[in-house]
């Protein structure tokens, strides 16, 4: 099962991505995540991202499509996976559909997770992020064990760069230029659902699996 995640950033696509990945045991493949781990290593890429990132503005398409294209060429990824904040332009759902179709293969569900924009900058100043892991809470919709503490590792909790008001605001101003475009493509494709993402996260889940099948 090929699963590609969409809607505004701070819809929560993140978290059902984990949820559906740990259900159906297929790798979770967040481009936020991996240029995170490069910036946290310290690599060029993540150097290069950053400057982008901190902005909330996208990444170049060719600083993330070989990489996606390569990903999902791993023998983990033979059974299939959920791909999360990628594809994000329509060149890079093109570049995705070109590779796919190479190796026979096709996207099979874009799950977009909606939500107003409205709701998106208040959820967004609660979200927390885990300095280590990378793990994602919210402080009144997902909280952890205990306040400010990772529950995966114990390690501290702090308010992303990229998750501060303003910086919100920018990446929704991108969102609906550059990413919301797909939800045309998908709808094109065959392969769009839609989720109500206001919803309670293990509500918005069920209406998931509903769609994917148990
Ligand atoms: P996310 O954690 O998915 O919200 O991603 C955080 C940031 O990483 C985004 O605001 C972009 O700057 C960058 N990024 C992640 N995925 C992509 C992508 N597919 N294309 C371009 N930039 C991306």
């Amino acid at each position: 099962m090929k699963i590609v995640m969409l809607g505004a950033p701070g819809a929560g696509k993140g978290t059902q991505a984990k949820m559906i990945a740990d259900k159906y045991q297929i790798p979770h493949i967040s481009t936020g995540d991996i240029f995170r781990a490069n910036i946290s290593n310290g690599t060029e890429l993540g150097k290069k991202a950053k400057t982008y990132m901190d902005q909330g503005l996208l990444v170049p398409d060719e600083l993330v499509v070989d990489l996606v294209v390569d990903r999902v060429q791993q023998d983990d990824c033979k059974k299939g996976y959920i791909l999360d904040g990628f594809p994000r332009t329509i060149p890079q759902a093109e570049a995705l559909t070109e590779a796919l179709k190479k190796l026979g293969e096709k996207v099979d569900f874009a799950i977009n997770v909606e939500v107003p924009d409205e709701n998106i900058v208040k959820r967004m100043s609660g979200r927390r992020a885990c300095v280590s892991c990378g793990s994602t809470y919210h402080i009144v919709y997902n909280p952890t064990k205990v306040e400010g503490v990772c529950d995966k590792c114990g390690n501290e909790l702090i308010l992303r760069e990229d998750d501060k008001p303003e910086t919100v605001k920018k990446r929704l101003d991108v969102y609906h230029e550059q990413t919301q475009p797909l939800i045309e493509y998908y709808t094109n494709e065959g392969v769009l659902v839609e989720v109500d993402g206001t919803k309670d996260m293990k509500d918005v889940f069920s209406a998931i699996v509903d769609i994917l099948g148990a």
